[in-house]
């Protein structure tokens, strides 16, 4: 069988986390989701058993877990720098831990792709010593992964696409690749999205549907993330460069305000219909 090219997605989430919950997924007819890791305590062999029933259920195919930990915040651009990821030094060692153990709740899940924002990569020489940690942090997560028969994607957004490259590059692990979110590229002012993807090509194994406008100061504040198909991100070239690519993987839509989730539904639903919209015309 013939898998479907661009199966749409949706980030989704077991507990109260950032994604929509597996009903939501259910009602809107997606039939893949990526999961935001749940908190510890619900990682448990009996809960991942109890989901997998769920989704096996619901007929909804698992393609990817997001790990995140507890203290990140996106507030701002400096906030995020210094909160997110495993760049932050105090708390690099028990979040690399804990991504470990995000990985092999994933495994309990049949999941093989595991992902997150590494965070705030020093690149150009800034600081060469923390760069080297985060190269040797990853590697670390790479080869736990690799144990468990899994890849490591990492979130684009809050590098360019040549800083990332040389990243992937130093890196050298073959199980590390790249989830691209084109929006980020924008809200964090890290360069063109469409030219990002072109150059990053044939690292992206997995991609976020999610758009936004440039920030008044690219860089130093954060651009605005909006419903699908009213950013700058341009959907239907972002889907023909991806085919360009040769990108067949599944289309995830993230749209991450759980606060409103009535909102939160009816414009992941919109996002929805305007990919199917920009699938048909491509696919032929
Ligand atoms: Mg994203």
């Amino acid at each position: 069988m013939v898998a479907e090219k661009w199966p749409i997605g949706v980030f989704a989430s077991i507990d109260a986390g950032l994604g929509v919950k597996l009903e939501v997924a259910h009602e809107l007819g997606v039939p893949t989701i990526q999961l935001h890791a749940p908190a510890k305590a619900t990682r448990t062999p009996e809960n991942a058993q109890r989901f997998l029933a769920r989704l096996s259920e619901l007929g909804i195919r698992l393609t990817a877990v997001f790990g995140g930990f507890e203290g990140e915040s996106y507030a701002d651009i400096p906030t995020t720098q210094r909160t997110v990821g495993l760049v932050p030094a105090e708390t690099r060692a028990a979040r690399t831990q804990e991504m470990m153990e995000i990985a092999d709740f994933a495994r309990l899940l049949n999941c093989n792709v595991v992902a997150l924002h590494l965070g705030f990569i020093p690149h150009g020489g800034s600081d060469t010593k923390l760069y080297d940690e985060v190269v040797a942090v990853t590697q670390q997560l790479c080869d736990h992964c690799q144990r468990n028969g899994q890849n490591l994607h990492l979130e684009t957004g809050q590098e360019s696409a040549d800083g990332l490259l040389q990243f992937l590059n130093d890196t050298q692990r073959d199980n590390l690749f790249v989830n691209f979110d084109p929006a980020n590229m924008i809200l964090y002012g890290t360069g063109e999205p469409i030219a990002a993807l072109r150059k990053i090509n044939r690292f992206v194994r997995s991609v976020h549907c999610k758009d936004a406008l440039w920030a008044k100061n690219p860089g130093a504040e954060w651009g605005q993330e909006v419903p699908l198909g009213q950013g700058a991100v341009g959907m239907e070239n972002y889907l023909r460069t991806l085919d360009e690519i040769g990108y067949a993987g599944p289309l995830t839509i993230e749209r991450e305000i759980p606060s409103e989730p009535d909102r939160q539904k009816a414009e992941i639903g919109g996002a929805k219909h305007l990919l199917e919209e920009i699938k048909a015309k491509l696919i032929t």
